[in-house]
């Protein structure tokens, strides 16, 4: 008895929970199976990594403030013929995280950009980085009320801490002067230290407007598109689309491709310069 409050006393100072709540059980698990003392090491092992995988899996995904949970499993690619399957199943891998490199979502609003980039932020989460999400005014009004409360070296640190940051809705709003050079110091910062997901309504040529000064824009475009995968989404609203099926009216559903078909301005387009 006082072995065992002992034990449990040790295993607590060394932050072993799992160990706490599960030795016994494996313990009479591998005297069922004739298993020995550093088998019944490896499995309780096993089971404390596995849950503080877990649990820092769940962390980031609160800290990555997701507006909802979309996932990949619930994207219909064949409700969104011009988007490669293929390459979204490779982009979710974050392979481009590592090198640096960021992902721009170009469509029209309803075809699926918010939640590609929240089923790719989430698997990112899954994969051990960290993330998060912004929508561009957001992020702006971030920027503006830590420099009120001189709190934007804070602000820049956070940020620099996380390995993926998605930014969505750049081109929605017009952006006034000041948000627009948060924006772009933001980029700045960013540029080949944090990964990128922008989702936009605006092909490149519109983002002077947007951001009201060509110059800026220009150089902010630089930044972002330097190492990018572009994904061109096109197409009719998803939602409006799901509501003509469920109408009573005959379905005017749009073109139904193959999973895996490669529409037109699917290349691949990594600018390295
Ligand atoms: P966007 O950001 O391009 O405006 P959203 O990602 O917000 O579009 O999509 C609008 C809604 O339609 C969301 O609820 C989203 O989950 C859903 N949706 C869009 N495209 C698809 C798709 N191909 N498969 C499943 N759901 C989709
Ligand atoms: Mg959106």
């Amino acid at each position: 008895m006082k072995s065992r409050v002992l034990l449990e006393s040790h295993l607590k100072s060394l932050k072993l929970p799992t160990f706490v709540r599960e030795y016994e059980k494996t313990a009479r698990q591998c005297a069922e199976a004739d298993q020995g003392y550093a088998e019944f090491l490896l499995n309780l092992a096993g089971l404390e990594v596995a849950e503080r995988q877990r649990k820092a899996v769940h962390r980031r995904l609160k800290q990555a403030g997701f507006p909802s949970e979309k996932e990949l499993d619930g994207f219909d690619f064949g409700a969104a013929p011009r988007v490669n399957k293929k390459r979204v199943l490779e982009l979710s891998r974050c392979g481009w995280v590592a090198n640096r490199e960021n992902v721009v979502m170009v469509g029209p609003p309803g075809v699926g950009k918010t939640h590609l980039a929240i089923a790719l932020g989430r698997e990112a989460c899954r994969r051990g980085l960290t993330v998060r999400f912004f929508t561009a005014v957001g992020l702006a009004t971030a920027y503006a009320e830590a420099r009120e409360e001189r709190h934007l070296l804070r602000l820049e640190s956070q940020i620099a801490k996380r390995d993926l940051i998605i930014v969505d809705e750049l081109g929605y709003v017009p952006l006034g002067q000041g948000a627009a050079e948060n924006l772009f110091n933001f980029f700045s910062r960013c540029y080949e230290r944090t990964s990128l997901i922008v989702t936009t309504n605006l092909p490149f040529s519109e983002w002077p407007q947007v951001l009201g000064d060509e110059r800026m824009a220009g150089a902010l475009l630089d930044r972002l598109t330097h190492r990018v995968h572009v994904l061109e989404m096109a197409g009719d609203s998803y939602r409006l689309k799901a509501g003509r099926r469920s109408g009573k009216r005959a379905a005017v559903t749009g073109p139904v491709a193959d999973d895996e078909a490669e529409g037109p301005g699917e290349e691949e387009e990594v600018r390295e310069d």
